[in-house]
């Protein structure tokens, strides 16, 4: 049965997408059978694995709002291993369009569960917010995936999102865990990353992966090829730093 895993932190640009998408592709490449589920309205993980928008058909919308069946909204990539639910600038009406429906937080989970015993690894991409796309990805997860960029204010916001996850434990999913802490855009030059590094660890202690994501530039460079970093420079830090957390994310 599929461990599923929320990518999420409501703060945009700590590297949620960017993980969604090469640690997918990582643990595909390890032999792991993986889909991803974009449920950003950016869809930005959709282009990252090379899908144009622009042909898709149905896409996680449609799961979540007009009740298709998550396996009709399933294409495949180019990573043997590693498919997709997409989400296009549709979505973006989701937000507001579930609020009046019926079982609007569990949607999602309802949606994949015909799915578990297909893949190894569901790993979700959230959006930048805390509302109730994200709300149903915590909803359907086994855990939860945080990134935390290594910048000054990376623990700021991070107390709403415990509570949300707290909010969600309590009423909708209680086995939901902290899967892990991953820490993204380590610029080893400076010694503020290494200050971050100490105080999200005094805070999530063993939650931390012993994996720490650099700076990368071939990081930045891959979406707008549609590659995942293993596919657009294999030889690459960021893509050994990915395969070493998918290793990690395999041992726990
Ligand atoms: P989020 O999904 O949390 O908004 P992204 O994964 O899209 O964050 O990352 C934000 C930006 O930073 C993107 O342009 C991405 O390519 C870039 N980025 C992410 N991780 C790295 C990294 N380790 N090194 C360099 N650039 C990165
Ligand atoms: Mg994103």
């Amino acid at each position: 049965m599929a461990r599923i895993i929320a990518v999420a932190n409501q703060k945009g640009g700590v590297g949620k997408t960017t993980t969604a998408v090469n640690l997918g592709a990582c643990l595909a490449s390890l032999g792991k059978r993986v889909l991803l589920v974009d449920i950003d309205p950016q869809g930005n993980t959709t282009s990252g694995v090379g899908i144009n928008k622009a042909d898709v058909n149905s896409c996680i919308y449609d799961v979540l709002i007009n009740e298709v069946d998550a396996k009709e909204a399933i294409q495949a990539t180019q990573i043997d291993g590693l498919h997709i639910i997409p989400a296009t600038i549709q979505l973006a009406g989701a937000e507001i369009e579930l609020v009046p429906t019926i079982s609007r937080e569990v949607r999602l989970r309802k949606a994949l569960q015909p799915m578990k015993s297909k893949y190894d690894y569901i790993i979700i991409d959230c959006p930048p917010s805390l509302g109730l796309l994200t709300v149903n990805a915590l909803t359907a997860s086994d855990s939860v995936l945080i990134p935390i960029q290594c910048e000054y204010y990376a623990l700021e916001g991070l107390s709403q999102l415990l509570n949300t996850i707290r909010l969600v434990q309590k009423h909708l999913n209680t086995k939901l865990e902290i899967e892990g802490v991953l820490l993204t855009m380590l610029d080893a030059r400076t010694n503020l990353g290494i200050q971050v590094i100490e105080d999200v660890k005094k805070y999530f202690r063993e939650k931390v992966y012993h994996t720490i994501i650099p700076r990368n530039v071939r990081l930045s460079e891959a979406p707008s090829h549609g590659q995942p970093i293993i596919a657009y420079d294999p030889k690459s830090r960021g893509a050994e730093v990915y395969m070493d957390l998918a290793k990690e994310v395999c041992s726990l």
